[in-house]
């Protein structure tokens, strides 16, 4: 049994649990452990007078982070963690910690994020850190079952491909027998050509890969991408989407995830929608409040810092200029700027969307603009000369979503194994 399916209510009742020596108190005469599982502790108590004496020479001795098996008979017992304790009749130690450990599993001494990224597997023992992976499934199971309710197909891209998703050069080589290829940095052009192939909404949750140099507290070279394509709509229809997208999310962490955010002292509201939103012009005058920057230009992390606690929370920056954001992207009347959005919360970019170019001849020009060769997207222009609706979507980070919700300070806290500029292991 788990231990929230104990209650002071079965005093008297057989039970087996299992779980991890999380503390062993040795009082002489009478031993405590806390007995650690996925949902919580609970007390095991050894008295020695009444267990045999083979169980409390055992249980003394056990190490700290062992994995033990205990069957008992519950007591209710007020003093102990919700309400009872196991006096055991069996206790079998399944298999012995080594000592001393790498890390600290009680949160009695802090360690540094490498140490504890170095002992992954330990420090996701914490029920701190525990708690950010049982929000972030959470987060997970909502935005498929709203994205499912809304009528999207949830669909697999391939991660190796042979070209540039927006030529840039934040792309890891791979070698593909006797040709080279790349690990994807985005689903983009294959969730557009299933728009050709006529599947009008399009949902995936998968890696994106960037080479990205630089290490930051919001990037990781391998991160988690919520991706949705959607036909027959443009910008606007997709960008209420992700606001609604969003708001139910939350809705469902607080009613659903109580515990765990208890556990992290979070308290959330869901977010009003819709969400504000300020162009990329009037974004740029907040911004220069602080410093210099010339219309055009992308808005590094001050100009972002300074936007971002004018406008707190989540809003939108609409209204790109074209020539900042990707080829694929569709101009507004006046070319210099674009139907493109992101979403963001605070200084962090969540989400980067659009209406996309779905005419041939304008995408073809706007491929070259960027100083493409259109020929090494001809896999990818083919499905706009048969039949392409017009469409639009977004990509929303899901590590950069769960790091905005839970208030973490670093990306890191949001992956199980993070990859970062260094750390390829574990
Ligand atoms: P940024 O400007 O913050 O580096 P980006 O504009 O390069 O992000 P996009 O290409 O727009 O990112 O990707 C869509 C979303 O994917 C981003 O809004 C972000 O949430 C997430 N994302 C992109 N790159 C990373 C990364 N290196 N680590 C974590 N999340 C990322
Ligand atoms: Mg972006």
């Amino acid at each position: 049994m788990r231990s929230t399916e104990i209650t002071p209510e079965k005093d008297g009742e057989q039970v087996v649990v299992a779980g991890w020596v999380h503390e062993v108190r040795d009082l002489g005469g009478l031993v405590f452990i806390v007995l650690r599982d996925r949902e919580g502790f609970i007390q095991i108590t050894l008295p020695k007078k009444v267990v045999d004496p083979e169980t409390f020479r055992k249980a003394r001795k056990v190490s700290r982070e062992s994995v033990i098996m205990v069957e008992g008979t519950v007591k209710k017992e007020d003093k102990a963690p919700n309400g009872f304790e196991i006096i055991p009749k069996k206790f079998e130690i399944l298999n012995e910690s080594s000592a001393p450990l790498p890390l600290e599993v009680t949160e009695k001494v802090p360690a540094e994020l490498d140490t504890r990224l170095d002992n992954r597997f330990m420090d996701l023992r914490r029920p701190k850190i525990q708690a950010i992976f049982r929000i972030k499934s959470q987060i997970v199971k909502s935005i498929r079952d709203f994205l499912y309710s809304e009528g999207f197909i949830e669909v697999q891209t391939p991660k190796i491909v042979s070209t540039a998703t927006e030529g840039g050069t934040e792309l890891f080589p791979i070698s593909y027998f006797e040709k080279e290829a790349f690990l994807n940095q985005s689903p983009q052009l294959y969730k557009q050509i299933l728009m050709s192939a006529g599947f009008e909404r399009v949902l995936e949750i998968g890696p994106i890969f960037r080479a990205e140099e630089h290490n930051t507290t919001r990037h990781l070279n391998e991160a988690t991408s919520v991706d949705i394509e959607m036909s027959f709509t443009d910008h606007e229809g997709v960008m209420k989407l992700l606001e609604r997208l969003v708001a139910k999310v939350y809705e469902d962490v607080i009613q659903n995830c109580e515990k765990f955010l208890n556990i992290l002292e979070l308290k959330l509201e869901v977010p009003e929608i819709p969400f504000p939103r300020i162009t990329y012009t009037s974004a740029i005058e907040i911004a220069r409040k602080s410093q210099e920057i010339p219309w055009g230009e992308d808005l590094d992390l001050q100009a972002l810092k300074t936007i971002g606690a004018e406008l707190g929370g989540f809003y939108f920056i609409t209204e790109w200029p074209t020539k900042i954001k990707p080829f694929y992207v569709m101009p507004f009347e006046d070319e210099k700027i674009c139907k493109s959005f992101d979403l963001m919360y605070g200084y962090i970019e969540l989400a980067s969307g659009a209406q996309r170019e779905h005419r041939y001849q304008k995408l073809v020009e706007s491929i070259k603009a960027k100083g493409l060769r259109p020929e090494s997207f001809e896999f990818y222009l083919k499905a706009f000369r048969y039949g392409m609706p017009p469409h639009a979507g977004w990509g929303l980070g899901l590590e950069r979503f769960v790091m905005a919700m839970l208030n973490l300070s670093n990306i890191r806290e949001a992956m199980l194994f993070p990859r970062d500029r260094t750390r390829v292991s574990p």
